[in-house]
């Protein structure tokens, strides 16, 4: 498929809008949409409608098509595993699949370490099944979270969450024993090290805490990149006090950042590791990764999943996985991201309202402010409807909904990005 933008009818098309007209009436108001066209193909970094505009593609399925949109080989390892099986239950009658990918993320997640993986099926599940984990492993009942946080849908994930309108309004009451600390917020000046530490402290018995679960870089929170030494100085606060540390690298995993973790850029190896997004090529799998002792340290049978690593899913994992080795995606992330900074500065220094501008690797974010540095989401929401008028996707982010996203599939195409950035550019400019 041509890597063109491309639009032959307004957005959405008529096609389109009839397909919503059916949506409304068969799947509920609940589940959001950021762009309502329907889609028809994707590749590379195009996304293509049902009225056959074509559009840039800046926010890769969230984080997930690293490798971009049906990568050849993704594409051909889903086709070939398909023929042969497509379930069996891991737990019931194992696979290769299943035991290689666990291999591939013990290799590529932080620290050198003997490690154990469970595969199952959404970041949320990753993040339930380590702080089970955790909680087996240590005897502890209490967890940490933070601001900004988010961490999936399900109960205990949704419970590990911060925002509460859209994701937890009206969903309580919400799991016990999950306490809340401030998360670094360079912009905002608040949550220091010193300060987050001495808030987890002052509320919750440290003997009672079997692990602080936190996002290297706050993704759904608005992509907020902690101060230097933050992210690494809570790894080192947990060693101290016997308290887990589990990184939640499901949207900052995968070459996104330009490592492919992103604990790496502070040296840091989390007890625990939760993947998701990314690991998959496109399709649903994730993972949790962590010492061998404290994976170990469940019962037999404690853990599972019926779907969890499918393998049509393993398949689909260790191709990406493969791509992203072979075609430098890691280093990739970094040039895209220094071209994205590069573009948003000069964008924030032309306009006003960019309050800051932040990010790592291929995943940057603009934060809108008014005149007196009040969040400004209505603008937020405006840029990213003018862009998405004009072809290209970009996706909201940040606790109080003012933040701009871009997180690009590694692949794209620099041409592509510029064009991208260029109607963002003109979006800002209003
Ligand atoms: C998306 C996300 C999750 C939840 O993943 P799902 O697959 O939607 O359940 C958890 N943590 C982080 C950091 C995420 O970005």
């Amino acid at each position: 498929m041509e890597q063109q933008r491309k639009l032959v009818t307004e957005i959405p098309g008529p096609r389109s809008r009839a397909l919503w007209e059916r949506r409304t009436r068969a799947v509920p108001a609940g589940v959001g949409t950021t762009l309502p066209i329907f889609v028809q193909r994707a590749q590379g970094g195009i996304v293509e409608d049902v009225d056959g505009n074509r559009l840039i593609d800046l926010g890769a399925g969230i984080a997930v098509v690293n490798v971009g949109h049906a990568h050849p080989a993704v594409v051909e390892a889903i086709a070939t595993q398909a023929a042969n099986f497509v379930h069996t239950c891991f737990q019931v009658t194992p696979y290769e699949g299943y035991v290689a990918v666990c291999e591939q993320l013990a290799a590529r997640t932080p620290g050198s370490h003997e490690k154990r993986s469970l595969l199952v099926n959404s970041g949320a599940e990753a993040v339930e099944n380590a702080v089970k984990i955790a909680r087996s492993a240590t005897g502890r009942p209490a967890v940490v979270a933070f601001d900004q946080a988010f961490h999936g849908r399900t109960l205990l994930a949704l419970s590990l969450t911060a925002k509460v309108v859209p994701y937890k309004k009206s969903f309580g009451p919400y799991a016990p024993e999950v306490y809340r600390a401030p998360y670094s917020y360079p912009f905002r000046g608040t949550g220091g090290l010193a300060e987050t530490i001495a808030w987890i402290e002052a509320s919750v018995d440290v003997a009672e805490i079997a692990c602080v679960v936190v996002e290297p870089i706050a993704g759904e929170g608005g992509f907020v990149v902690p101060e230097p030494g933050w992210y690494g100085g809570i790894a080192q606060w947990c060693r101290t006090n016997g308290v887990l540390f589990v990184a939640d690298e499901v949207q900052t995993g995968f070459g996104r950042t330009g490592a492919w973790f992103a604990s790496e850029h502070e040296d840091v190896v989390p007890d625990l590791v939760a993947t998701a997004k990314g690991l998959g090529g496109g399709m649903p799998i994730a993972g949790v990764t962590g010492r061998a002792d404290i994976m170990d340290a469940v019962h037999a049978g404690g853990l599972g999943s019926t779907f969890g690593g499918n393998p049509v899913s393993c398949a689909a994992a260790l191709a990406a996985i493969d791509v992203i080795e072979k075609e430098g995606l890691v280093e990739r992330a970094r040039k895209l991201g220094d071209r994205m900074l590069e573009r948003l500065v000069a964008m924030q220094r032309a306009s006003s309202g960019i309050g800051d501008v932040r990010g790592r690797g291929a995943m940057v974010a603009i934060e809108l402010v008014t005149d007196n540095g009040a969040p400004d989401a209505d603008r937020a929401k405006r840029i990213c409807a003018a862009c998405h008028a004009n072809g290209v996707i970009v996706l909201t982010a940040g606790t109080l909904g003012n933040v701009v996203r871009l997180l690009p599939p590694l692949v794209l195409d620099e041409g592509l990005l510029d064009e991208g950035l260029n109607v963002l550019e003109a979006a800002v400019r209003g």
